[in-house]
């Protein structure tokens, strides 16, 4: 039997970073989650693979999506679910790199070489190995139950091993070759890129480059004559080779011999007009003839179907070294390809006075070397929109490389029937994956860097292409350099030659190339899981750089049936083409499925105005910022109340916000500790008391809200748990305590119980959301020993709807009663004669209630009788809509000319009006004041008169309020008994003598002609 509950009174706001360093080491110091996960052994499995975060700077705030990670794995342990808990970081490619350059002030793949590999690959892991503490403390404070001794690292030997098995499979099927074509590379980072990592919008940028009008003379017959073609890359004019035409628009000579086509310069005077395809064939001279790369080229006019017609003359400049779509047209054209940029992007021998120049910085003088020559027509800027690399932001060049790749053609059906069998939410991101599967090209999987997955791929001089599938093979085939094998990583796996298996040379190398990082995150479900491995190793994850970082077990084949596929997986958006897509590719490849079930995804992390973080805009908020200042329950609150199909909006206006509306939950749970304090209320006892109409509505209200709640848990939609708990904790604020005031006053056993039970029931249904408050309310209201979390999931019941939708209608009657004092002016607190009700049936039953609400002294149900009807134009809906015909509609309206067609529609002067277009506000007779829901078909019309009778009720109820204001304010318990002294203009009052008493605590109230303002005496 736990400890009671303590009851500790409550301070009016609660602290919640300070709730949340106490909830913490509450949880360390009993051991909270190690006892749960040890109550759900042998349960049944809820399988979710955690997507390996980058272990490469401190987490952001845009990690905050680690929220959902954790509230539904609570959710499902307090479920009952066996869980791994398996977090995954991400450790090598680019990202790591990258950052590693620009700590050691490293600027090329030249000055990596210089530096070392085998020192460059020790600082890769020592910022892999600090950034994942990092990350595991801060995800620590988010509140992240996981196995944080036993994470999984991508660069561990037993997951490179894994991708080589892929590999050597895909091998098998055909499906890997060496391409050799023209591609995204980076100038800085030295490497191709490939489509899928490139994709994203964040990878484009507006950038200003240089627009080239250029003359090529033609040759022959045509001699005297030009194409006139544009260019906004200075630098591949020294390569070009041909000029592509379209053939079927009309091109046109100017006087001066330009040819341009005729629709790009209507106004142009042409001496002689042609067919594009009369063009083809034609040879000129090229622009830069006299490098020696142009050494006999021949350059000639080539027929294009895609020439733009949008943009420049109608003629476009081909170099097939520098543009993906010139290198497919010399395929087909059978035309030389000149490649003028080495890999970091400068001009090569043979380039003239270019070479060794970057790419972007050759544009003046090319431009100068055309004038000279008279080849330039025009030169000014452009501004267009550029891809930039993911990693490091430079602009992108094209350059002809050989890459390895994965054909995605056989795959891609069985992706498509992969993805069909998944669960999406929110449901359209369904498509966007079987878009992407549709348009996904070829895999490039192969970088030219250094701390990478090492490609396993031995080309041999006999033509064969040697791929090792494991660390067993390569040990078994290996001939040289395994002695200094202590990880799978570069320089080191370079050491080591292998024997062909086709022609048993035994020097063969590996090629340099190492892995795209997806590879490393898609196959988790492999290597962490053990597929096919025969018997389980301690420790098996913990291999070759990740030694010494976790204690990971490779499990055996059984576990990887166990748990695979996963059953929930949940990311951003941007990983349907990133991690969703890899890891899709791995499964179906190795074992035909889809490794997820469900997934959630969700949109990025804006400011609270809607704009994107920037450190230099000034608007950006650090994950650590956030939890010291605002806590993690309000971060994680916030990520779980939007829809995460709309971009997140994140800011301390929000989170203010969300900290005031929780107030109404704290607030319950602090009059409950009151009078259960005051009552000496022990929810152990025997229940006492018998339950009245209201109990019993909370009671169904509660179970509405377990009901609500666990299917939004289920369907993975935290925006319905959100509002399902605050639509609760309003009815429970402000119907159920404010109802039962008196109860609670006179100590009322039931009522307490019931309070304590909803309060106990809403504490677990949001404990996943936010896990801090949550614990902290729990242990004050139910067990100072035992875990929210330890506590089994509430029963989902059955609701008494009836009653329900009943109370549900009491309450709009009150809330239009409300309004219709509003209107009028009249202060709640004055009572009033009478409030007519039309339409809502149920809420007959309630008249006592709602008299007492609304401080009236009857209510009746009928006929709200002559009430005039108000449409007026919402002018920022309407105008924009009806422009000219405003006015006529706004006159008709204002004649009260307009017809009401239901549901909150009108028409006037002809035009149909929707509800969001007008603002309607109905007025009753003289002396009545009215309020309307069309929605629930309700109305409501107040007397407003008042009489001297209701006058001066309405004096004793002001002087009520303002001597329990008194007794607040002199710091008295609710249970002290005052006396009360009052002006003696205050003598006709005491009409009300007893209800004043009953209602202040008072046991005397008289008057004394010295007052001018009331006082109070403890008595
Ligand atoms: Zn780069
Ligand atoms: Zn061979």
């Amino acid at each position: 039997m736990p400890t009671r509950a303590p009851f500790a009174a409550l301070p009016h706001v609660p602290d919640h970073p300070a709730v949340e360093r106490d909830v913490l080491e509450l949880w360390e110091r009993e051991g909270t989650f190690d006892r749960l996960r040890k109550r759900n052994r042998g349960g049944p499995p809820f399988s979710f693979m955690d997507g390996p975060i980058t272990a490469n700077g401190p987490a952001g705030l845009h990690h905050g999506g680690r929220t959902f990670k954790d509230l539904f794995q609570r959710y499902k342990a307090m479920r009952g679910f066996d869980q791994r808990y398996q977090n995954g970081f991400d450790c090598q490619g680019l990202w790591v790199e990258v950052e590693v350059e620009k700590a050691l002030g490293l600027n090329s793949k030249r000055e990596i070489e210089e530096y070392g590999l085998a020192e460059f690959a020790a600082r890769c892991k020592e910022r892999v190995a600090h950034f994942s503490e990092v990350q595991t403390e801060q995800s620590k404070r988010l509140g992240m139950w996981m196995d944080w001794d036993n994470d999984y690292y991508t660069f561990s030997d037993t997951n490179i091993e894994y991708i080589w098995g892929f590999l050597k499979q895909v091998r098998e099927r055909g499906w890997l070759y060496k391409g050799h074509r023209s591609t995204q590379w980076c100038p800085r980072c030295g490497t191709s890129l490939s489509q899928h990592e490139q994709a994203g919008e964040e990878n484009y940028t507006e950038l200003e480059h240089p627009s080239l009008y250029v003359r090529f003379r033609l040759r022959g017959e045509r001699e005297g004559q030009a194409l006139v073609v544009w260019t906004t890359t200075p630098w591949t004019l020294p390569a070009n080779v041909a000029a592509a035409v379209s053939p079927d628009a009309e091109y046109g000579r100017r006087e001066d011999g330009d040819w341009v086509a005729v629709e790009r310069f209507p106004n142009d005077t042409f001496v002689e007009r042609l067919r594009g395809d009369a063009l083809v064939g034609w040879r000129y001279d090229g622009p830069f003839d006299h490098l020696p790369a142009q050494e006999g080229i021949e350059h000639r006019v080539i027929p294009w179907d895609e020439v733009s017609l949008a943009e420049g003359t109608g003629i476009v400049h081909i170099a097939p070294g520098s543009g993906a779509e010139d290198f497919e047209l010399s395929r087909v054209h059978d035309l030389p390809v000149l490649m003028p940029i080495d890999e970091s992007g400068r001009l090569l021998p043979g380039y003239g006075d270019l070479e060794g120049r970057p790419a972007d910085a050759v544009e003046e003088p090319v431009v100068e070397s055309l004038r000279e020559r008279g080849l330039l027509v025009g030169a000014g800027t452009l501004v267009h929109r550029y891809p930039i690399c993911w990693r490091c932001k430079t602009p992108l060049v094209f350059r002809i490389v050989d890459d390895w790749f994965i054909s995605a053609t056989e795959i891609r059906g069985q992706m498509l029937e992969a993805n069909a069998t998944v669960e999406w939410t929110p449901p359209q991101y369904k498509k966007r994956m079987d878009d992407w599967l549709r348009n996904m090209g070829d895999w490039n999987i192969s970088r030219k860097r250094y701390f990478g997955l090492p490609l396993p791929f031995y080309p041999c001089d006999c033509g064969h292409l040697n791929v090792i599938g494991s660390r067993g093979e390569l040990d078994e085939r290996a001939t040289r350099g395994l002695e200094g094998l202590t990880e799978l990583h570069r320089p080191w796996i370079d050491d080591v030659t292998i024997r062909c298996e086709s022609c048993g040379r035994d020097d063969v190398r590996r090629v340099v190339e190492v892995g795209d990082a997806w590879l490393d995150a898609g196959i988790v479900h492999f290597s962490t899981l053990g597929w096919k491995n025969p018997e389980w190793v301690p420790g098996g994850n913990a291999t070759g750089a990740a030694a010494g970082l976790t204690g990971a077990d490779l499990p055996d084949h059984a576990h990887w049936e166990k748990w695979f596929p996963a059953e929930w997986v949940t990311e951003m958006r941007e990983q349907i083409r990133l991690w969703f897509y890899s890891q899709s590719f791995m499964a179906v490849a190795l074992d035909g499925r889809s490794p997820y079930r469900k997934v959630l995804t969700y949109e990025k992390v804006l400011d609270e105005t809607g704009r994107e973080m920037h450190k230099s805009w000034g608007n950006s908020i650090e994950l650590n910022e956030a939890l010291d200042r605002m806590g993690a329950d309000i971060v994680r609150w916030i990520f779980c109340e939007q829809s995460p199909s709309q971009p997140l909006r994140f800011g301390y206006g929000i989170a203010d916000d969300v900290k005031r509306r929780l107030l109404t939950f704290w607030h319950s749970v602090a009059f409950f500790v009151t009078y259960a304090r005051i009552e000496g209320f022990d929810p152990e006892a025997e229940a006492e008391g018998e339950l009245r109409p209201l109990d019993r509505w909370l009671e169904a209200r509660t179970a509405q809200l377990v009901r609500e709640a666990t299917d939004a848990y289920e369907r993975y939609w935290t925006p319905s748990v959100i509002a399902a708990f605050e639509a609760f904790v309003d009815d429970l604020s402000n119907w159920y305590i404010r109802r039962s005031r008196r109860r609670f006053w006179d100590g009322d056993r039931a009522a307490l119980r019931v309070l304590w039970e909803a309060l106990t029931a809403a504490l677990q249904v949001i404990a996943p959301v936010m896990p801090f408050v949550a614990e902290h309310l729990w242990r004050n209201l139910v067990s100072e020993e035992q875990s929210v979390f330890l506590s089994p999931w509430p029963e989902v019941a059955d609701v008494d709807e009836a009653l329900v939708a009943e109370v549900a209608e009491v309450r709009a009657v009150v809330t239009l009663g409300r309004r219709a004092r509003d209107f009028a002016g009249i202060k709640h607190r004055q009572p009033l004669r009478r409030l007519v009700v039309q339409g809502a049936a149920v809420a007959r039953s309630h008249v006592d209630e709602i008299r007492e609400e609304l401080r009236v002294k009857e209510v009746e149900f009928g006929e709200v009788e002559a009430t005039e009807l108000l449409v007026k134009p919402h002018l920022p809906a309407l105008g924009p809509r009806l422009g000219r015909d405003l006015p006529a509609v706004r006159e008709a309206l204002s004649r009260g000319e307009f017809e009401e067609l239901g549901n909150g529609r009108f028409r006037a002067a002809g035009h149909e009006l929707a509800p969001e277009e007008v603002l309607v506000e109905r007025r009753g007779r003289e002396g009545w004041a009215v309020a309307a829901d069309a929605e629930a078909g309700v109305t409501v019309a107040l007397d407003t008169s008042l009489d001297p009778e209701l006058e001066l009720e309405g004096r004793v109820l002001d002087l009520i309020h303002r001597l329990n204001s008194m007794r607040r304010e002199a710091g008295l318990e609710l249970t002290d008994r005052i006396a009360v002294t009052l002006p003696a203009g205050a003598a006709e009052l005491l009409q009300h003598a007893d209800r004043i008493k009953e209602e202040t605590l008072a046991v005397e109230v008289r008057t004394d002609g010295d007052l001018a303002e009331p006082q109070i005496a403890k008595a």
